[in-house]
């Protein structure tokens, strides 16, 4: 295949609720965005509109009342993008060179330069790979099982009914804490006697009369029909290898996430987990012109209304920095496109050639 050279000044990677509000903004100020988003892989667990797409009710979202099913949301989303000009480029990004701008980005048959990169490709939430776990029809995923509760918790299919959370970290402790708010009974299965959560996430959980944790348990496959979902599970004793069934009619995965960021390691500082580090006040990564929202630099919020506030903000952080303007980095220092670092008491500019001089204003 040929090789086609594209160059931007905005390309945004990802098509889930950041990457599109960062193609709305940037495409509103007129700075033609290109948004690159992998092509659906059942496989790779990929569609086109992000994580979104395999959910039914979002019932969190502002400005739907009644709630509205995640690909329609998304569709919503990809419209209102596309009415002021993004291109949309279905491909998956195979290697990137962020060591000078323009940035370098490859697929199978495309050589992107961008002069700003915002990266939106989000994270996936770890399955067991277990029978009954897949997606419905292929199993009860969106129909009695899923990985973020609180996204499903307090939906109908899950109230007042007897629920299984998998896992023994922060986010199980938090995930079975949460459920017990709508549940009649919630089951925490790990497969050690002991959890491996922070002491805090533990007492909460250990301390709620609502949670029982079945110690030196692991889940094996859930059972159900497809009319009515989940109504039981084949856990096994981890000691002796023992199988039994339990009713419940409910089932959370929570033993992580993984951020898709793969692509960019040892070139984008990251914390131990993968997720990208940005400093909360901008997106701006360790490399002036990345910028990074949504799901990929957030381990803690992780909703489709935080994922789009963030990519409006990674938009504005482009914008400005397109503008030749200060946009602030994780270290607090602020860089603009010329190469001034601002010191983090904004007193001084250290120009590129090392040449330093004063920030504070001058009164005539
Ligand atoms: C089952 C489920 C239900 C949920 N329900 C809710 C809910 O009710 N309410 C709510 O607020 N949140 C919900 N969430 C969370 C919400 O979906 C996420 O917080 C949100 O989608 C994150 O958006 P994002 O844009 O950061 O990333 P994502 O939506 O993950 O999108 C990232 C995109 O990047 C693409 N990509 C990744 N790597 C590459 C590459 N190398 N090349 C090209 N493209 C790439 C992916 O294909 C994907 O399309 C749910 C999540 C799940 C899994």
């Amino acid at each position: 295949m040929p090789t086609e050279e594209i160059r931007r000044q905005v390309v945004i990677i990802g098509s889930g609720p950041a990457g599109l509000t960062a193609a709305i903004y940037t495409a509103r100020a007129n700075l033609s965005p290109l948004l690159i988003d992998a092509p659906a892989d059942t496989e790779r667990q990929t569609t086109p509109g992000g994580q979104l797409m395999i959910t039914t009710d979002v019932e969190n979202y502002p400005g739907f009342a009644k709630g509205i099913e995640g690909p329609e949301l998304m569709a919503e989303f990809r419209k209102q993008a596309e009415r002021f000009g993004t291109e949309f480029l279905e491909a998956w990004i195979t290697k990137v060179d962020l060591h000078q701008r323009p940035f370098t980005l490859y697929t199978e048959n495309h050589v992107v330069k961008a002069e700003t990169l915002i990266i939106a490709s989000g994270a996936s939430a770890k399955w067991l790979g277990i029978p009954g776990e897949a997606k419905t029809p292929h199993g009860f995923g969106g129909n009695g099982v899923s990985a973020c509760a609180t996204c499903d918790g307090p939906l109908p299919a899950f109230r007042n009914k007897r629920l299984l959370v998998v896992g023994g970290g922060d986010t199980a402790m938090e995930e079975a804490t949460f459920l017990t708010r709508y549940a009649a009974k919630v089951y925490v299965a790990h497969r050690r006697d002991k959890l491996r959560a922070s002491k805090i996430m533990q007492e909460k959980a250990l301390r709620n009369e609502k949670i029982e944790f079945l110690w030196n348990t692991e889940l094996v496959e859930i059972l159900g029909t497809q009319a009515d979902g989940v109504n039981a599970v084949r856990l096994r004793d981890t000691n002796n290898g023992q199988e039994r069934a339990m009713e419940v009619e409910g089932v959370f995965i929570a033993i992580g996430h993984k951020p898709n960021t793969e692509l960019f390691k040892g070139q984008l500082d990251m914390d131990p987990v993968g997720y990208i580090l940005t400093n909360g006040h901008s997106t701006a990564t360790n490399i002036p012109g990345v910028f990074a929202c949504g799901d990929v630099q957030d381990s803690v919020y992780r909703q489709a209304i935080t994922a789009a506030g963030t990519g409006c903000m990674s938009a504005i952080d482009a914008e400005r920095f397109l503008d030749h303007l200060p946009v602030e980095m994780p270290s607090g220092e602020e860089v603009t496109i010329e190469g001034e670092h601002i010191t983090r008491d904004r007193r001084l500019i250290i120009e590129p050639d090392g040449e330093v001089i004063s920030n504070e204003p001058v009164f005539e």
